[in-house]
């Protein structure tokens, strides 16, 4: 699928054994070590993990905000390692959507939802006839038209959150990327705003990655991948499979991550029920391996 070249077919996000350390004075923290993760155009993920695992890290990278210490990061044509600053602002620009963590940063306190969506357009150069039909579809595909003249401060929090979305997609980006959504947000909110989600990915064809601590929104997307100590330890496919009956239901299969120099991260729960420390035996089987403990 990955070639040393790059990428083939319909890969828009490949990022491969990326690094972010940050140097606070003496003390190191390294928030990524070594994620592996590919995003095929059109999809819509999820991706999960322990406070502090580098999720956000992880999303402020792709979206050009901050820059990986080593390791590859491409979306579409761009090398996130290697971009001018230009280069930089155009991705931004064009490129990506950035919904930040926290509901609040996303949104400027004394303007209207309508004056917000249409500020990335005016930056872009967009002209006012085309800004004001786009804002016009924008709220109106997030389903708040209805409040297009109103500021943050009288909008709720589902509503604050769609309004950012919406000034995220301005400028038609093919990435929209969301940290934590519906974090600060009720069940039937953050529902409202998952579905909203959902619409943009399916409607407008802009791939999605959300990240989420919520296992009702992580249960409804075809792919979760999880995050552990900055790598990427597992990832859950999800497929609707049809019964005997007709009937239809979810099929959720979990799947370790490989990395290209071959390692895999053995769940918890394996290592402890059969005591696997330091050392473990592999045997090659004709269709599968075999991992035993060193005894
Ligand atoms: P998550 O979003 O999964 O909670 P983050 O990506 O925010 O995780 O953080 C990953 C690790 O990097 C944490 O240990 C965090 O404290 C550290 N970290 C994040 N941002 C910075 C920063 N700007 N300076 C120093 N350390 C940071
Ligand atoms: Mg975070």
């Amino acid at each position: 699928m990955i070639t040393e070249s790059g990428v083939v077919g319909m890969t828009l996000i490949v990022c491969e054994s990326l690094v972010r350390i940050y140097q606070t004075g003496p003390v190191e923290v390294q928030a990524l070590q070594g994620l592996d993760l590919v995003v095929e155009k059109g999809e819509m993920i999820a991706v999960v993990g322990a406070s502090g695992s580098g999720k956000s890290t992880l999303l402020s990278i792709l979206a050009g905000v901050d820059a990986p210490t080593a390791g590859r990061a491409h979306v579409e044509q761009w090398d996130l390692l290697a971009m001018s600053r230009a280069d930089r602002v155009r991705y931004r620009r064009h490129t990506v959507g950035f919904v930040r963590q926290q509901t609040a940063s996303n949104l400027i306190p004394y303007l209207t939802a309508r004056q917000m969506v249409d500020l990335p357009m005016t930056a872009a150069r967009t002209s006012a006839g085309e800004r004001r039909k786009r804002s016009a579809e924008l709220l109106e595909a997030l389903g708040v038209s209805a409040y297009a003249d109103r500021k943050p401060g009288q909008l709720s929090g589902g509503q604050q959150m769609r309004v950012a979305i919406a000034v995220a997609l301005a400028n038609q980006p093919h990435v929209l990327l969301a940290d934590e959504p519906t974090g600060e947000l009720d069940t039937a909110t953050s529902a409202e705003v998952f579905g909203a989600l959902r619409d943009v990915n399916r409607d407008l064809g802009v791939t999605v990655v959300v990240v989420t601590h919520d296992p009702a929104v992580s249960g409804q997307v075809e792919r979760t991948v999880a995050i552990r100590d900055g790598r990427t330890s597992s990832e859950v496919l999800r497929r609707t499979a049809t019964a005997d009956d007709g009937g239809t239901h979810v099929i959720a299969e979990e799947y370790a991550v490989m990395d290209r120099a071959g390692r895999i991260q053995v769940p918890r729960d394996y290592r402890e029920a059969l005591a696997l420390t330091r050392r473990v035996r592999l045997a090659l089987e004709p269709d599968h391996i075999t991992i035993r403990p060193d005894a």
